[in-house]
């Protein structure tokens, strides 16, 4: 198994690195100070053709592998500090990356110009009676009489929502009383009907704008559906899978970014006539920023690999990534605060920043406990399946 990026992928990785530098992380400051999502940066990296690396050749992208994608995400995280701006450009990408899987040709070719090119997208799942049990989930599509259907309810807590020109929206579509059956919509938010909330007011990633969006008897064709009527619950597992995933590569580069300021910190901060990283205690947090660093890059890559491979386990990897990842960034955020004392828990600062952005990471995508469920249930089914095997061959069967 190769994880190595091969030559082109190192090229589209230090290509967006340097894009995020100059593009992104000049104005991340202000935008976290003024809570403010910058639409021009927006546009000006679709400019790039950052989003039709997500886009196979044969449908109108650049991409030639899955790969692409990854590394160009990979180096717009290095340069960004911005995990507000990554959590947006994460959740436009999971739509993209659906449309491109299971989407129609002629779903590809309404959408994706749009998406690749300036539009911005919000995928809205969770509810205002809870994200993690989507069995709760109230929002209804009731076919019309015309082959569409009918959408009523309202989303919750949706990354990009106040800004979105589309929205993916989970529906129910079962119709029997006690049935459970989950569809996937996609529709413009132009549309009459669909009503978007005010921005809420976050502890962090607050350059990424969150919000509701409601409703209201609104109409849209048998073609709004995406992977099939009634298999809106796979598709958003699977969608899922892939936003944890990408947490693990947001992750990996923002830690990557932040090692090098607090190794400087450490050799260059003194106290008892020595610089802090003569002190195992301080050496300490700079080891644990690694060992996150690395641990959620290589099983990210791991994952990614199972999942566009479409092999099993993709689904565990991916919550065993995303957990560790969120993990991972949380102590780290906590132990740059202590590294740098006093001026790492001023307002303002980029360790200060970094730390508030740091907790959505536990509960976005799923939250670390629904993560620990997933991964419980995978080992206990490989246990008993095995224990299965074990028993009938014992019984001769
Ligand atoms: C920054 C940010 C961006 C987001 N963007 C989006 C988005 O774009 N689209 C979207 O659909 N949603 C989005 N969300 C919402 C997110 O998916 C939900 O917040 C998350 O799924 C949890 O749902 P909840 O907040 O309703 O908590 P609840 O589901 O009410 O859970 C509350 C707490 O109970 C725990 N819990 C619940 N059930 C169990 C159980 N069985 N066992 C153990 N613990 C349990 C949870 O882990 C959590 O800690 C976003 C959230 C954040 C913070």
């Amino acid at each position: 198994m190769d994880i190595t990026w091969n030559k082109r992928q190192l090229e589209i990785r230090e290509r967006f690195h340097e894009v995020a530098t100059d593009l992104v992380a000049v104005g991340t400051e202000a935008r976290d100070r003024d809570g403010f999502f910058d639409r021009g940066v927006w546009k000006e990296l679709a400019a790039t053709d950052f989003w039709r690396l997500q886009v196979p050749a044969d449908i109108g992208g650049l991409a030639q592998d899955g790969w692409d994608w990854l590394a160009a995400m990979e180096g717009l995280s290095l340069g960004a500090h911005d995990l507000g701006f990554l959590m947006s450009v994460a959740s436009q990408s999971g739509l993209i990356r659906l449309l491109v899987t299971a989407g129609t040709a002629e779903q590809q070719d309404k959408w994706l110009p749009g998406l690749t090119s300036g539009d911005i997208a919000a995928t809205g799942s969770t509810e205002e009676s809870g994200g993690s049990d989507v069995r709760g989930f109230s929002t209804r599509a009731v076919p019309a009489a015309d082959g569409g259907f009918i959408l009523n309810g309202g989303k919750a807590h949706i990354t990009n929502a106040p800004v979105a020109d589309v929205v993916m929206l989970a529906a129910r579509t079962d119709t029997e009383p006690g049935a459970f059956e989950l569809s996937l919509f996609v529709t413009r938010t132009s549309v009459e009907g669909v009503e978007i909330g005010p921005g809420e007011d976050l502890l962090g990633l607050r350059t990424s704008p969150t919000g509701p969006i409601k409703f209201r008897d609104v109409r849209v064709r048998a073609d709004a559906v995406i992977g099939g009527v009634g298999k809106g619950l796979t598709c958003l597992y699977d969608t899922l899978a892939y936003d944890r995933i990408l947490f693990g590569i947001i992750v990996g580069s923002s830690l990557e970014a932040q090692l090098a300021p607090l190794i400087r910190q450490l050799e260059t901060r003194h106290a008892f006539g020595a610089p802090l990283s003569e002190q195992q205690y301080m050496q300490e947090k700079a080891v644990s920023l690694a060992m996150a660093l690395e641990g959620s890059r290589a099983l990210a890559y791991r994952s990614f690999g199972l999942l566009d491979g479409r092999h099993d386990g993709y689904s565990l990897s991916a919550s065993v990534t995303k957990l560790l990842a969120s993990t991972g960034l949380v102590g780290s955020g906590l132990d740059l605060v202590q590294a740098f004392g006093h001026s790492g828990y001023e307002s303002g600062s980029a360790v200060e920043r970094n730390l508030r952005d740091s907790v959505a990471f536990k509960i976005a995508a799923g939250t670390d406990e629904m993560q620990k469920k997933n991964i419980f249930n995978h080992v206990r089914r490989a246990y008993r399946s095995r224990e299965l095997d074990r028993g009938l061959r014992g019984s001769g069967t």
